[in-house]
């Protein structure tokens, strides 16, 4: 609140979260349910007082139910119960839908939402335990390489992901910000052709840091969801000719900002 007293903002993007990768969540689901709950109330309460003209927030399709048809759409967020290892967050992240919603309908507001795949990209988190799998294979590269010893992938390396550059998603949020006045939330993800197993993700990761060694991978350690593919197709109505970084080339930034970064990057 204190912030919005200061800064008056007519328009709000709202990023703040408790955000893991499955083995983070996997852990504390009641945690990242109060928190995301906290935060979104704060947030958007602050937007209504304040008299905000728009606020974009983020959800996950990690919140989508988890048994569903593919691709899934926006339409599908309330359908069924979100995968078991991210219940908390995926309930907090819908609910922000429903405040959405809430608001519009009692207070006439603008509050939308956008909803990312898999992001990655500069300024990540890439710790190795609580990070997101493109992160913490980025990070995991370095090691292998500069340890000379193997790069680990943790699960089998199957399940599927389309992963979104941060610099594309920052592009599609800007513009929701500016022309998009809906309150039902819009997927903003690579199409479906560009989805990726774990597998693809990590050789891409490899042959971005040029490491030669040995890959193994820990099948002890769980999946998580096989996959949660989403169309894009509503993003692509309003955007036809959106062109996003490809994935081999989005990796290869990241991975040389972490090496330029490595001292001060968040790991
Ligand atoms: P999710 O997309 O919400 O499930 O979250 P993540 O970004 O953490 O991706 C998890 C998937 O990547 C699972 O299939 C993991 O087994 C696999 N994975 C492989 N190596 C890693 C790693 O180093 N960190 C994480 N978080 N996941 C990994």
């Amino acid at each position: 609140m204190a912030l919005f007293e200061k800064h008056k903002p007519t328009h709000v993007i709202h990023l703040a979260a408790m955000v893991g990768g499955l083995f983070r969540n996997l852990a504390f689901n009641l945690d990242f349910f109060r928190c995301n709950m906290k935060i979104n109330d704060n947030v958007l309460h602050a937007c209504f007082v304040h008299g905000v003209k728009k606020c974009v927030s983020c959800l996950s399709t990690c919140a989508f139910p988890d048994k569903i048809t593919y691709p899934i759409n926006e339409l599908n967020l309330h359908d069924g119960p979100p995968h078991d290892s991210n219940f908390g967050f995926a309930y907090a992240k819908r609910m922000l839908d429903v405040m959405n919603r809430g608001y519009n309908s009692q207070h006439n507001c603008t509050f939308t939402s956008v909803i990312p795949t898999n992001v990655f990209g500069p300024h990540d988190n890439f710790n190795l335990q609580d990070g997101h799998a493109l992160p913490g294979l980025v990070h995991k590269g370095y090691l292998a390489k500069k340890e000379n010893k193997p790069f680990v992938i943790w699960g089998t390396g199957s399940p599927r992901r389309q992963f979104i550059y941060s610099l594309d998603l920052a592009r599609v949020i800007i513009w929701v910000l500016r022309e998009y006045d809906d309150v039902s939330p819009m997927i903003a993800s690579v199409g479906e052709e560009d989805e990726v197993s774990i597998k693809e993700a990590a050789e891409m990761v490899v042959r971005a840091h040029g490491f030669k060694g040995k890959i193994v991978y820990d099948t002890s350690k769980s999946d998580g969801q096989f996959k949660k593919t989403a169309s894009n197709a509503k993003l692509r109505k309003y955007l036809p000719d959106f062109k996003f970084t490809p994935t081999e080339k989005a990796i290869q930034e990241t991975v040389d900002w972490f090496i330029k970064n490595y001292e001060t990057a968040r790991k």
